[in-house]
């Protein structure tokens, strides 16, 4: 079998993501058009079409009207990421997860089909790949952050991952190959990596690691199977309360965890993953697999990241509590672009975006916002195929739990919300601008004391 080099296979890689374009895998440059740019002008500008830019699109248009507002995303189809664990683990099909752009868009606001190419907070304006210049009053910007598959030495092209064993559910193009892999397997490690860079949504790389576990029990392939979980991360959770459910959880079922280990080569033609120990660079630790899920480095989107908005790691520079950019106050930022010091998940921004619909309408009056996010992120974390971990916390890494029960033990009606429920909430609650987050029904079912 041949020797898979990345530097040879990139360009294919490229040409996918230029088929695909869905979630930002790769940065593209699409070619700016050699006539004069054609100008335009909204109030309000929104960069980006996912959770966040949908859902701060919708409450822009109920705050100022649809045609004060214009949004700029390139895909055609919008994704629910979160369910893409689900589907991996082959207990959801791929469709289930996208809708396209065209029907979330909110109806009379502007939908430019175009990449940010250039962001200037100087003159308010942002260039376009479609050769657009849009100027802004005030500027929403949502552009997710960047996945690197580049950046792991030997990586094979994604066509080839069924073949290799390898799988992903961090993006649309990959994640049903990591189902594939889990059916294909036999007998051996099943391998699942954490990366040394933030991440969005940190339970994921572990959730498809129980549902591994468990198909492999339900197939009865487990006892041929060694289930590896090793993480550059020095904990298995960020939350204490969480970590120590999870502990409980690996170790009756057998799953090895090796902290401080960091995916950075993969021998595809001979089956072996490289990790290196974070805690002694240079040391390499060489694992044959029969099934590795790769969890990609991350960076931040590189349009902010080559900005003036960024901090110096490259994050959107926002405040933390009021969304709004630290240098240019008609700047706001919302979800993984931003560098609020929070777990980056959808959770998250439902939270945010009740927040930043406030702070603008405080702006907008010329007041001072009034309202705090507190860093409310969640993770239903998925042990198995009918049972949930609810975690749910805010920037001081402390449980701020909705339910008035213990959220650390595994329950089914949990999986259910996260199978069931929480997809409707995102399509026609959040993504509708109508869903800020559980925190009102966190009080009352606290009976105000939360
Ligand atoms: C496997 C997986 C599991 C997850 N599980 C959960 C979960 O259980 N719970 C949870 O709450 N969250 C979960 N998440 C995380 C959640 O999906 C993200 O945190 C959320 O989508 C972030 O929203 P966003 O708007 O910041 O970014 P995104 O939704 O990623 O949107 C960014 C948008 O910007 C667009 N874009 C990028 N560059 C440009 C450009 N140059 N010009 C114009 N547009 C551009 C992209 O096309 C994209 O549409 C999960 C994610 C994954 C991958």
């Amino acid at each position: 079998m041949a020797t898979v080099r990345v530097v040879h296979r990139q360009p294919a890689l490229w040409r996918q993501c230029h088929r695909t374009a869905a979630i930002g895998i790769c940065h593209l440059h699409t070619s700016s058009s050699s006539h004069a740019p054609s100008k335009e002008h909204y109030k309000v500008l929104v960069l980006g079409g996912g959770s966040g830019g949908i859902t701060m699109s919708a409450r822009m248009k109920r705050m100022l009207g649809a045609e004060n507002v214009a949004i700029v995303e390139p895909s055609e189809m919008h994704y629910y990421q979160p369910i893409w664990t689900l589907v991996g683990a082959g207990a959801k099909g791929v469709a289930s997860s996208g809708r396209p752009t065209a029907s979330v868009v909110p109806s009379g606001v502007k939908w430019v089909r175009s990449r940010v190419q250039e962001i200037n907070p100087d003159t308010n304006t942002v260039r376009t790949g479609n050769g657009m210049e849009i100027s802004y009053q005030y500027l929403i910007v949502a552009l997710g952050l960047q996945l690197h598959y580049e950046k792991i030495k030997g990586l094979p092209e994604i066509e080839d991952w069924v073949k290799f064993k390898i799988g992903s559910n961090y993006s649309v193009q990959t994640v049903e190959k990591t189902w594939s892999a889990l059916q294909n397997f036999k007998e051996g490690n099943a391998v699942f990596s954490f990366p040394n860079t933030p991440v969005k949504c940190a339970g994921a790389p572990q959730k498809i690691m129980y549902l591994t576990d468990a198909y492999l029990r339900k197939t009865g392939k487990r006892a041929k199977a060694n289930v590896v979980y090793n993480t550059s991360l020095p904990v298995l959770f960020g939350v204490k309360k969480y970590a120590d459910a999870l502990w409980e959880i690996v170790k009756s079922r057998d799953i090895q965890v090796n902290l401080r280990q960091n995916l950075i080569e993969v021998r595809a033609d001979k089956q072996e993953a490289v990790f290196e120990n974070l805690d002694n660079p240079g040391e390499t630790k060489v694992l044959e697999y029969e099934m590795l899920h790769v969890t990609p480095p991350m960076g931040p989107n590189p349009v902010v990241k080559g900005s003036l908005l960024a901090d110096e790691a490259g994050w959107l520079d926002v405040n933390k509590e009021t969304l709004q950019h630290n240098k240019y106050p008609n700047v706001f930022g919302i979800g993984d672009c931003t560098n609020l010091p929070t777990s980056k998940t959808a959770a998250a921004v439902a939270a945010q975006s009740s927040i930043l619909d406030r702070t603008i309408s405080k702006v907008l009056k010329n007041e001072k916002p009034d309202r705090k996010y507190d860093g409310y992120t969640s993770c239903p974390l998925v042990t198995n195929y009918n049972t949930v971990i609810l975690a749910e916390f805010d920037y001081s890494g402390q449980p701020l739990e909705t339910f008035p029960i213990d959220q650390s033990k595994e329950r089914w009606t949990m999986y259910h919300m996260k199978a069931d429920v929480m997809p409707h909430l995102y399509w026609h609650g959040l993504l509708k601008g109508f869903w800020g987050g559980p925190g009102p029904y966190r009080k009352i079912m606290h009976l105000g004391m939360k």
